[in-house]
């Protein structure tokens, strides 16, 4: 039988590994160190994903690794940080080596992928629930707030929207896919890939900034709340993930609008940055797409290709809205 501090030491500890330049001390002590850059503001973030709201009983053990920190890092995206490193809790009914390993390869792998180090956490038996914080650096004055999109900006996303939810429509059985489309559209519920070297690269060119963790709708309404603005979106112009685009165009609106899990980004900028935001996603190799813009008038304008009203309600996902 696993001890608490064999599992630790066999499945989160790398001695040999670089921690980074910022990581002064890693696990083993009471706490971490860590020494941001000189001038640097601190960019801290926790999500948990509990067994049984966020992903399936059984889910795999690998693709949870990945997805626990690719939402947290999407966080430090959303902001424009740049990853330090993160912490790790984590409740577990048994300490089960065929679940643990492929865990922290998932788990791993993604942290190195982002120079982003496993430095401490917590470890107790219980129902299965994943609870990341982590820590990055941003310039202070240049970080992508949710409150500062300004009338006149320009709304950008980031890759595509809609193949998540599209999933999660075929496990549910809300529609019928066939097991190529479900696959393929899986991958992006499962394996998100959060944008870091874009919210970077946007770091000075956007004003403001989220993820799409609970569908567009409801978190550009986060940024135009915070901003005190409004915004016209022009919803066929949204990017449909490439086996959403292959449905019909109700399904399309509806979940490019509402539909969660993509974890890209929604952002705006100024008009006169187009130019720059067209450089800073090619120099991060994602594609983006101008959406729609910020208004001075507050509430959210749905508008079809000809720039008519769309009588649409978009739903957004609320935990405890949601029985
Ligand atoms: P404490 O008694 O302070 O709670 P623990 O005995 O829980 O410390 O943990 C010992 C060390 O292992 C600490 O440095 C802690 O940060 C680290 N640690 C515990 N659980 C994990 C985990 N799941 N992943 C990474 N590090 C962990
Ligand atoms: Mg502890």
């Amino acid at each position: 039988m696993l001890s608490e501090f064999d599992l630790i030491s066999r499945y989160f500890t790398r001695p040999s590994h670089n921690l980074g330049s910022a990581v002064a001390l890693g696990i083993g002590d009471d706490c971490a160190l860590i020494t941001p850059s000189p001038g640097m503001q601190l960019a801290i973030s926790s999500d948990m994903l509990v067994e049984g709201r966020h992903f399936f009983a059984g889910a795999d053990a690998g693709r949870l690794g990945h997805k626990c920190l690719a939402v947290n890092l999407s966080d430090l995206a959303a902001m424009g940080a740049r990853p330090l490193a993160f912490t790790l809790a984590l409740s577990l009914p048994s300490a089960d080596p065929a679940w643990l390993a492929p865990f922290s390869s998932g788990l791993l792998a993604l942290a190195d992928q982002h120079h982003c180090a496993l430095i401490g956490g917590d470890t107790t038996k219980g129902p299965l629930n994943i609870c990341i914080t982590v820590f990055g650096e941003a310039l202070p004055g240049l970080t992508l707030r949710r409150d500062a999109a300004l009338p006149g900006d320009d709304i950008w996303i980031s890759g595509t929207l809609g193949d998540a939810r599209l999933a999660l429509a075929g496990y549910r059985n809300e529609i019928v896919l066939d097991d190529a489309t479900l696959d393929k559209a899986g991958e992006r519920m499962h394996r998100p890939t959060p944008r870091v070297e874009l919210g970077t690269a946007l770091s000075g060119i956007a004003h403001a900034a989220i993820d799409i963790s609970d569908g567009l709708a409801g978190d550009l309404g986060h940024i135009l709340s915070r901003s005190g603005t409004g915004a016209s979106l022009m919803v066929d112009a949204l990017p449909a993930g490439p086996m959403l685009s292959l449905q019909p165009d109700a399904l399309r609106r509806r979940f490019t609008l509402s539909g969660g899990d993509d974890y890209e980004l929604c952002f705006t900028a100024p008009a006169d940055h187009r130019d720059a935001v067209l450089t800073a996603a090619q120099r991060a190799n994602v594609p983006v797409t101008r959406v729609g813009s910020i208004d001075a008038d507050a509430g959210l304008r749905l508008l079809d290709a000809n720039g008519a009203p769309l009588a649409l309600q978009p739903a957004s996902f609320d935990h405890f809205a949601t029985p």
